[in-house]
């Protein structure tokens, strides 16, 4: 369903970024990847996104806390690629303190990070989408842009703004062919998740599927973590023809999470 199309996703070099690069790839664009990593790690994801689905694939280093950088990452695309017509804003950081604490270095970044270079790439994107008279984009935001948890207020409110933002952008772009929206996830299985287990597991005095059903998943009631196939699944059915209608909203993927 995207053949000869491009698309854009910022942090994307691990983890639900990566499985919605190789998603797009599977059904036929060209993939611009951008994400922190060690270079031979990403030239590894990359080359064999372009060996097993046969399309393009490039990179960008483009620093999503930067505006400028963020700017180039799109310009990357349209002069490597001839346009962006999907645009994934996934780059996402946390840090977890009570709010009284937190610094205001980590709270600038989170929010320059998770919510304003969403801003900054839909920004460069939109005209080149309405050029072509077609566009879809999708941000990761999170449980937490419908509920909180102590100590996050920066991803928290980050992500709440995520919410605002997509709709706003999907007034704005209604009669233009372009679709905005959020997919909010609840706890997804990634190699970050994973690693946590055996700290906590000594920590708490628990067994792994203890750790895994009480602590990781204490809010999700379905008690098992999402797949980041998964995520990418619904995104890939954002773009399609079936999903036109579908802009403006936040769609979970949650296991339940909010709906308690
Ligand atoms: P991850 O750490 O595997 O991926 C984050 C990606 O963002 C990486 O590619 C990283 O290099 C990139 N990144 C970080 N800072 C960047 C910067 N300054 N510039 C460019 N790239 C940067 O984590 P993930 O779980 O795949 O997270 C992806 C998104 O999903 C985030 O927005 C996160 O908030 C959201 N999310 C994750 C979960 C979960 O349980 N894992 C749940 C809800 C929402």
């Amino acid at each position: 369903i995207l053949k000869g199309k491009v698309a854009v996703v910022t942090g994307s070099t691990s983890g639900i970024g990566l499985a919605y690069a190789r998603a797009f790839a599977g059904a036929g664009a060209n993939v611009v990847l951008n994400g922190m990593g060690a270079r031979a790690d990403v030239e590894n994801e990359r080359s064999a996104i372009e060996r097993e689905f046969g399309v393009k694939a490039a990179y960008s280093a483009a620093d999503m806390a930067s505006p400028d950088q963020i700017a180039e990452l799109i310009a990357l695309a349209e002069s490597t690629f001839g346009s962006v017509d999907v645009l994934v804003n996934n780059a996402g950081v946390q840090h977890v303190a009570p709010v009284e604490e937190f610094p205001v270095d980590k709270w600038n970044a989170i929010i320059g990070i998770n919510l304003s270079s969403a801003f900054h790439a839909i920004r460069a994107a939109v005209p080149r989408m309405k050029k072509r008279g077609w566009g879809r984009i999708i941000t990761t935001a999170s449980a937490h842009s419908i509920v909180a948890s102590p100590f996050k207020s920066a991803y928290v409110a980050a992500k709440h703004g995520i919410v605002g933002l997509t709709k706003t952008v999907a007034l704005e772009l209604a009669r233009s062919k372009i679709t905005c929206n959020c997919i909010s996830p609840g706890y997804v299985w990634t190699p970050l998740v994973e690693k946590q287990i055996p700290n906590t597991m000594v920590a708490r005095n628990m067994r792994r599927d203890e750790v895994i059903s009480e602590v990781l998943l204490a809010a999700q009631p379905t008690k098992e973590f999402v797949t980041v196939e998964q995520v990418a699944s619904l995104a890939l059915f954002l773009c399609s023809q079936d999903a036109a209608q579908i802009t403006g909203a936040n769609l979970s993927v949650d296991g339940g999470w909010t709906a308690a």
